[in-house]
């Protein structure tokens, strides 16, 4: 019996880069997969999506040559050769996980594997023990009852970036960030797209202001966007897909060759042992301390299992905590509260903190800022004027409260916002930090400038 001091199941970004980081630590380790290494961020999930959404972007660009003074003729593309490049792009990173593992001497495992008592956990019949069992399973697609998918005519995500022939109409239900991402590709490519959204706005966890220009964005694009409205019954017994909707006007019917189900996740926590060992789980989610310690010592879980927020940076950022625990340094325990989250369709969307109605509720005097990227150089020069960035600053204290942006490249602007509210940074220090020029970047201290009513170019 293989005996480690940290066993890590399931290899995305949760699982590997705990693993590098145990291994960085000195502790002998192991990591256990089913499928291919870097889970569904590498295999199914950030990565292939970027890579689509970067063909659809360049194919804007092609469409729109005009606007920058070029004559591109008759662009047109290989839907298929989309997709592959796709996977070629997935099949990489995962190939570079493979080689982190080799270089941080961490043995992969293939297989299943269950969770056992006495620190084991057993793959195709031998069992491994460890000292730590680091729990990263990940999710997968949740179906609703309303909803059931058969992977042809109604789909998840991971035959909606492997479809071998593009729909011509489509219809997404959610528009949370996977739903949204797949609204700008599918529109793009030339899909007839039309979104359904349950709640009254789309992209509902981002503040009301980016949400609602979001949905003209989309609309100007071409996309339909149903808010307040839920599926309730599909059939697909005829050549598409016939999709009750109920609105607040009535029910309509709408007719797709494909409805794809984007309304969240499902952690993978059945079969892998969690009853047999006692590990306790609430609400589709396995409960863990401040360090990701289950209730029974010596088991942890880190990741989509767990409930931070489903996002891959979050996955790893509590991995690591979670190893350096082990190794007995001091840690601090992750602030939820400045996680950045990004979608990437266009225009992107990046924010972090609270939005305008959460300080509003919580009762603070705050001050908001806003500075469009129509009065933006950069933006201009871009011909990316679309969207804005907004800041909300504690009116006593100038605490960074929240960040929320809507515009071209804009996922990468936020690490501004987050790196400012974990240094504590005021509103002054912002307004006062120099931003190159032109870049879109300035939208962050003007917005901040705005806020404190010293905007310069608005
Ligand atoms: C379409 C899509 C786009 C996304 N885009 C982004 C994005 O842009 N940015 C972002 O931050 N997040 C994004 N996410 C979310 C992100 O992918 C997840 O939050 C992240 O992958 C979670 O990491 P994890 O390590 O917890 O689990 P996962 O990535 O789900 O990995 C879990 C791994 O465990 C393996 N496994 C499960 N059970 C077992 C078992 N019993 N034995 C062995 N192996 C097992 C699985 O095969 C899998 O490889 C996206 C998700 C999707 C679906």
């Amino acid at each position: 019996m293989s005996k480690y001091d940290i066993i890590v199941l399931g290899s995305g970004p949760g699982g590997y880069v705990t693993a590098i980081r145990a291994s960085q630590l000195g502790l002998k380790t192991a990591i256990i997969e089913k499928e291919s290494l870097g889970g569904v961020c590498l295999n199914w999930g950030c990565i292939p999506t970027k890579a689509l959404l970067k063909s659809a972007q360049v194919f804007e660009y092609l469409k729109h040559a005009e606007d920058y003074g070029l004559n591109v003729k008759d662009a047109s593309h290989d839907f298929c050769a989309v997709v592959k490049r796709s996977r070629g792009v997935a099949d990489g990173m995962s190939k570079g996980v493979q080689f982190l593992m080799k270089k941080n001497k961490i043995d992969v495992i293939n297989g299943f594997g269950t969770l056992k008592t006495g620190k084991k956990v057993e793959v195709d019949g031998t069992d491994y023990t460890a000292d730590h069992i680091i729990i990263a399973t990940g999710s997968r697609s949740r179906e609703l009852p309303s909803l059931p998918q058969d992977g042809k005519k109604v789909i998840g995500y991971r035959q909606a970036m492997t479809l071998d022939k593009q729909p011509k109409t489509m219809i997404i239900v959610g528009s949370g960030a996977i739903g949204v991402e797949f609204a700008y590709f599918y529109n793009s490519m030339g899909t007839d797209v039309t979104v359904v959204e349950y709640l009254p706005n789309i992209v509902p966890v981002e503040d009301e202001d980016i949400s609602k220009q979001l949905e003209r964005s989309f609309k100007k694009s071409g996309i339909k966007v149903m808010t307040s409205s839920e599926v309730t019954h599909v059939d697909t017994s005829g050549k598409g897909v016939k999709a009750t909707i109920k609105t607040k006007k009535g029910e309509e019917i709408l007719e797709a060759d494909i409805v794809l189900s984007a309304v969240g996740i499902k952690s993978n926590i059945e079969n892998i042992g969690l009853e047999d060992v006692g590990i306790a789980v609430d609400r589709d989610k396995i409960l863990v301390n401040d360090y990701y310690q289950t209730n029974i010592p010596g088991y942890y879980a880190i990741g989509d299992v767990t409930a931070g927020q489903a996002l891959a940076h979050v996955a790893s950022a509590e991995g690591i905590l979670c190893v350096e625990k082990i190794a007995g340094q001091h840690v601090e325990a992750l602030d939820y509260g400045n996680v950045p989250g990004c979608t990437y369709c266009s225009p992107e969307i990046a924010s972090v903190g609270l939005t305008e109605k959460q300080a509003k509720e919580q009762g603070i005097d705050i001050k908001v800022g806003k500075f469009p990227f129509s009065a933006s150089g950069k933006a201009s020069a871009s011909g990316a004027k679309d969207g804005f960035v907004k800041v909300i600053f504690d009116a006593k204290y100038g605490e960074w409260l929240g960040c929320h942006m809507i515009g071209a490249g804009v996922t990468d602007m936020i690490a501004e916002a987050v790196l400012g509210r974990k240094l504590e940074t005021t509103g002054h220090e912002v307004l006062k930090t120099i931003h190159p020029h032109p870049t879109m970047s300035e939208a962050v201290m003007e917005a901040v400038a705005d806020a404190y009513g010293e905007v310069i170019h608005l």
